[in-house]
C-alpha cells in the first residue's frame, strides 16, 4: 500500500473511532423481516425500508426463481449493447402504467437514477433549485451535472419561490430546475408539491421528483406525486425498487420524449450492466400485486398509525410525520445513541440518526413499522419503549 494511502486511511479511522463516529455494521443472519436475528439473537426489527414486506413475498421469490430457470442470473450486457431482455421492457410498461406517465426506464439503483437523470438534462449553463434535506444521491447527482446549484429552505415555499425568480430574472441559465424528495425518510414529511407545481408553473422550472420512500406507501401505493394529482405536472417522478417494492433497482416515469433521451443520453444506462433477469421478474411480480390490491399498503398505514399513537400515548415525540416513518425525537446526540443501543439490548432494533445527518439537537430513533409486523410485535416493542424510556428518563 502507498504509504500515503496508508497514513491516510490510518490518521482518518483513528479519527473517527475515537470520536464515537464509526459505524460498526450489524450482520443479520437470516432474511430481513418483520422480525430478524443478530449475534443469535432474536430482535423486533424497525429499521428496514422493507415498508410492505415484499423482501420476503412468497409471490416474488417464486418469480424470480421462474425467471432465473428461463433466463439465468445474469443479464449479460449494459441494456444498450445486448442486456435488454423482454422482461426488462415489460418492467418499464408496468412502471408507466403504476406511475400513470406515457413512459419509464429503469436502472440498477435509485441512487443511480440520480446520477443518471439529472446530468443526462442539466449541465454547467444551467441551474438547479434543490431543498436543502435532499437525499445524498441527488446531491452528488447534482453536483455530476456541473449546474449551478441553489439548496432552499426544507419545504420552504417562500424561499423557493424567492431564489426561482432570483434565478429566473438573472437571464444567467438556460434551464432551471427544481429537484425535491418526495417523502423525507429522517421526518416522514411530504413535500409540498402543489405549490412547488404552482411556482415550477410561474418561472418555468423544471419539475424532478425522487419519490424513494412514496412508491408503494403514499398515494394509496401509487407515489406522493400521484397522492396529490399531479401526474400530468411533474417532468421527472424518480423512484426506487428496493424500499416498499423489497427488490433492488430504481426508474425514472415521465414522458416518452424524456425517456427515450434517458435511453441514449444516461450514463449509467449505457455504461452499467442491466438488473438480473431474477429481480426484474421479483419487481414486475410486486407491480401487478400493488396494482392488483392495496391491501398491503392499507395494512402498514394502519401499523404505522397503531405504532405512532402508541408512542405518544407513551409521551414521546414524534415530530411532523405524515407517512409510517416513525421518528421518536430525543433530542441530545448521547442520549439518542444510549437509547437506541438499550433498545436493541432489549430486542428492539431501532437505529439512532443524529447530527450531521440531521440538525444538531434533534437526534432521534426512527421506527419503520410495516405492512409485516402484527400487533403483537408492535405492542412488545412499544413495552420495550416504556421501559427504556422511563429508565433514561426520556418520558
Ligand atoms: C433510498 C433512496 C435512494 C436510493 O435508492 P436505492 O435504490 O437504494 O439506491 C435514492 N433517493 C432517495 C430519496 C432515497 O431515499
Amino acid at each position: 500500500m502507498a504509504k500515503a494511502l496508508d497514513s491516510f486511511l490510518e490518521e482518518n479511522l483513528q479519527q473517527l473511532k475515537s470520536q464515537g463516529l464509526y459505524n460498526e455494521i450489524d450482520v443479520i443472519e437470516g432474511a430481513n423481516g418483520p422480525v430478524i436475528e443478530i449475534d443469535g439473537r432474536r430482535l423486533i426489527n424497525l429499521s428496514s425500508n422493507n415498508y410492505l414486506g415484499l423482501a420476503t413475498n412468497g409471490q416474488l421469490k417464486e418469480a424470480a426463481k421462474c425467471a432465473i430457470d428461463r433466463y439465468g442470473v445474469g443479464a449479460g450486457a449494459v441494456r444498450t449493447i445486448n442486456g435488454t431482455l423482454d422482461l426488462h421492457q415489460k418492467l418499464e410498461e408496468k412502471i408507466a402504467e403504476f406511475k400513470g406517465t406515457e413512459a419509464a426506464i429503469s436502472y440498477q439503483s435509485g441512487f443511480n437514477c440520480n446520477m443518471a437523470a439529472i446530468s443526462a438534462v442539466m449541465d454547467k449553463d444551467d441551474c438547479i433549485l434543490s431543498d436543502q434535506l435532499n437525499h445524498a444521491s441527488i446531491i452528488d447527482g447534482c453536483r455530476l451535472s456541473k449546474a449551478k446549484i441553489v439548496a432552499y429552505a426544507h419545504s420552504d415555499m417562500d424561499d423557493l419561490r424567492r431564489k426561482a425568480k432570483e434565478t429566473a430574472e438573472s437571464g444567467r441559465y438556460r434551464k432551471i430546475m427544481v429537484i425535491t424528495d418526495g417523502v423525507f425518510s429522517m421526518d416522514g414529511d411530504l413535500a409540498k408539491l402543489p405549490e412547488i407545481v404552482e411556482i415550477a408553473r410561474e418561472f418555468d422550472l423544471i419539475t424532478y421528483v425522487d419519490d424513494a420512500h412514496g412508491s408503494g406507501v403514499t398515494g394509496n401505493g401509487r407515489g406522493t406525486v400521484k397522492h396529490f394529482g399531479l401526474e400530468k405536472d411533474i417532468d421527472f417522478q424518480i423512484g426506487t425498487l428496493s424500499k416498499a417494492i423489497g427488490v433492488v433497482g430504481g426508474y425514472v416515469a415521465g414522458k416518452k420524449k424524456l425517456i427515450d433521451w434517458l435511453k441514449v443520453r444516461s450514463r449509467p444506462f449505457l455504461f452499467s450492466t442491466a438488473v438480473p433477469p431474477g429481480d426484474v421478474a421479483a419487481t414486475i411480480a410486486a407491480i401487478d400485486l400493488l396494482m392488483r390490491s392495496e391491501e398491503l399498503t392499507r395494512r402498514l398505514w394502519e401499523n404505522g398509525n397503531y405504532f405512532k399513537e402508541g408512542l405518544k400515548k407513551l409521551g414521546f415525540v414524534t415530530g411532523n410525520s405524515e407517512t409510517p416513518i416513525t421518528p421518536c425525537i430525543i433530542g441530545d446526540e448521547k442520549l439518542t445513541q444510549q437509547f437506541s443501543k438499550r433498545l436493541i439490548e432489549e430486542g428492539v432494533y431501532a437505529k439512532a440518526i443524529v447530527y450531521p445527518t440531521v440538525p444538531k439537537g434533534t437526534g432521534r430513533v426512527r421506527n419503520m413499522p410495516t405492512a409485516g409486523h402484527t400487533k403483537e410485535m408492535l405492542d412488545e416493542a412499544l413495552a420495550v419503549y416504556e421501559k427504556v424510556g422511563r429508565e433514561l428518563g426520556v418520558i
